[in-house]
């Protein structure tokens, strides 16, 4: 079972800040902003390659929810899926990062040449 399959079913604790039916957010054990929860669906899904539409429909609508009780819908917020190696996912289990509270940085994505690339 992954990680976060282990949080969902309480093995790990974790510091859960909103549920439902379908999904969970907790903090991020090591936060990247004043403000760092992710948001994950209870079911096993690997990655955003794998979530349906539907899935997606929901989850949407949750992470609104969650940026409402952080208060973070007003002063705005950050939401990243990291994908894959390209992507640095560390942890092979959907999981949307939910980022603010102070004004974000948006650079050093990458070392690699930006340009001619397409
Ligand atoms: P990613 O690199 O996109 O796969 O993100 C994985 C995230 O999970 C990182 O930001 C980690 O800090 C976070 N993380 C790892 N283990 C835990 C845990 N036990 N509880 C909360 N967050 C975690
Ligand atoms: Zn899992």
């Amino acid at each position: 079972m992954c990680l976060f399959c282990k949080i969902v079913n309480n093995e790990i604790p974790s510091n859960v800040i909103a549920e439902d039916e379908n999904f969970i957010a907790f903090h991020d054990i090591n936060p990247k902003a004043p403000v760092h929860v992710l948001a994950i669906p209870k079911i096993h899904v690997d990655s955003f390659n794998e979530v349906s539409g539907e899935m997606m429909a929901g989850m949407t609508q949750f992470i609104q929810k969650v940026a409402v009780e952080l208060k973070l819908d007003k002063s705005g917020y950050r939401v990243i899926t990291n994908i894959g190696e390209d992507g640095g996912q560390e942890v092979k289990h959907l999981h949307f990062h939910i980022l603010g509270g102070a004004k974000l940085k948006w650079e050093h994505f990458s070392d690699a040449d930006t340009k001619g690339h397409f």
